[in-house]
C-alpha cells in the first residue's frame, strides 16, 4: 500500500522530472517531515525524479529513523554534506535541484565544494513543496482540529485561574501549562499576553505588567502532533466602556466578513478585502496594520497569505486563519483570530471559542 509520504514524494518527483532534475535536495526539516514522516532534527532528502528517496540523517536517529521512514536511509557519520555528496556521485547526478529558501550561503558553497565537477547545484522553484502543503489532506485536519481543541481547551482552563493583578507573564505560562496537559507537543509560538494599552503591540510579548481593569489579549496556539493551531480572544478585565464595546463590535463584524468571504475558488485577497472593507465602514480601516491571516499545518505561518496582493486560489482543505485587528497607540488594541477549514462551499470555522463580548 502506499503510504501518504509516498504519494507526496510521487508529487515532488514529478515537479523535479518537468524541472528536469535528476534529483531534488530538500533541506526544509518541515518539509523532510511532510515528505517522508521523519520528525528528527537533522536530516537532508534527496528525492529523485524517479520518485525514489533517500534520506541522510546523523547517528543519533539512526533507530527513530527506522521506525518513522520507509524509505532508504543514510546514515551520516560526519556532516550531512559529505554523505549526500557521495550519494550524488555515486549516482552520477549531474543536475540537483535545491530549495533557495531554505539553504545558507555557506550550506550551499559547500555542497557545490563536496560535489562532484560534472554536477551541478540549481535552484528550484521558490515555495515547490510549500504549495504542496498548502492543501492539507483528511489526517492532516484531523491532527489541526486537535491542536484546536487542545487551544481553546487551554483558554478556558487558564482563565478559570486568572485573577486581577496577575502578570502578564504568568497568564502565559498558565495558559502554556494547561496546553501541555492536555496533550499538546508545545506552544506553535510564544503566547502573547497583552493588557491595556499595551494590547496596541500586535506581537506582545508578555512582560512583567500586573493585568488590571481594562482590555486584555490573548493570542495562543498549540502544536498537536507536530500540526499548528491559532487562536485570539479578547477578554474585558471589569466592566466594558462604550469605546471598547464600539471597537470590538467592528472588529468582530470584520471578522465574520472575512469568514463569509472564505470558499474554494476566491481569492486570499478578496478575503483580506472583505474585513478591510467592514473596518473602513466604521473608519477604523487605517488602524489595521497587518494581513488578514495566513495557512498553518506544520509550521504556525504557511502559505496562502491572506493579504493584499496574494492572488492565491483558495482550495478546499486549506487552513487558514481570519484575524482582522484594529491598534490604536495610547489605548490599545483589539484582535480576534479563529482558525478556519476552507470547504467547497464555504468554510468550517474551528475554532470553537465563543466570540461574544467577554468581561472577567
Ligand atoms: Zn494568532
Ligand atoms: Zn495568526
Amino acid at each position: 500500500m502506499t503510504t501518504i509520504e509516498e504519494t507526496r514524494r510521487i508529487r515532488a518527483a514529478a515537479w523535479a522530472a518537468d524541472l528536469d532534475l535528476d534529483a531534488l535536495l530538500i533541506t526544509s526539516l518541515q518539509n523532510v517531515r511532510y515528505l517522508t514522516g521523519f520528525t528528527g532534527s537533522s536530516a537532508n532528502l534527496l528525492i529523485y525524479s524517479d520518485a525514489r528517496a533517500v534520506l541522510f540523517t546523523d547517528p543519533r536517529y539512526t533507530v527513530q529513523s527506522k521506525q518513522q521512514v520507509n524509505c532508504e536511509v543514510t546514515i551520516a557519520r560526519g556532516p550531512l554534506t559529505g554523505a549526500v555528496a557521495a550519494e550524488v556521485k555515486r549516482k552520477r547526478l549531474i543536475k540537483v535541484g535545491f530549495e533557495p529558501e531554505h539553504i545558507n550561503v555557506a550550506r550551499l558553497e559547500g555542497l557545490t565544494k563536496a560535489f562532484p565537477a560534472k554536477a551541478k547545484l540549481v535552484p528550484a522553484p521558490e515555495g515547490l513543496i510549500a504549495k504542496l502543503r498548502m492543501v492539507k489532506d483528511e489526517g492532516e485536519v484531523k491532527l489541526i482540529r486537535a491542536a484546536v481543541d487542545i487551544n481553546s481547551s487551554a483558554l478556558a482552563a487558564a482563565l478559570k485561574r486568572f485573577k486581577v493583578g496577575m502578570t502578564e507573564t504568568a497568564l502565559a505560562a498558565e495558559i502554556d501549562y494547561q496546553s501541555r496537559k492536555l496533550g499538546a507537543d508545545g506552544p506553535a509560538f510564544d503566547t502573547i499576553v497583552a493588557s491595556g494599552a499595551r494590547a496596541a503591540l500586535p506581537h506582545a510579548r508578555p512582560g512583567a505588567a500586573r493585568i488590571g481593569i481594562g482590555m486584555l489579549l490573548i493570542d495562543m496556539g498549540a502544536f498537536k502532533n507536530g500540526y499548528a493551531s491559532d487562536m485570539t480572544r479578547m477578554a474585558y478585565v471589569g466592566k466594558a466602556d462604550a469605546k471598547y464595546k464600539r471597537v470590538y463590535r467592528a472588529v468582530l463584524e470584520a471578522q465574520l466578513a472575512g469568514i463569509a468571504a472564505v470558499r474554494a475558488g476566491a481569492s486570499a485577497a478578496a478575503v483580506d478585502r472583505a474585513t478591510r472593507r467592514t473596518l473602513k465602514l466604521h473608519s477604523l480601516e487605517r488602524e489595521f496594520v497587518h494581513s488578514t491571516g495566513h495557512g498553518l499545518g506544520l509550521e504556525i505561518h504557511e502559505g496562502p497569505r491572506l493579504g493584499k496582493s496574494d492572488k492565491t486560489k483558495l482550495e478546499a482543505g486549506m487552513a487558514i486563519t481570519i484575524e482582522p485587528g484594529v491598534y490604536i497607540e495610547g489605548w490599545g488594541g483589539i484582535r480576534i483570530e479563529d482558525t478556519v477549514l476552507v470547504t467547497q462551499t464555504g468554510c468550517e470555522v474551528l475554532t470553537p471559542t465563543p466570540k461574544d463580548l467577554l468581561e472577567i
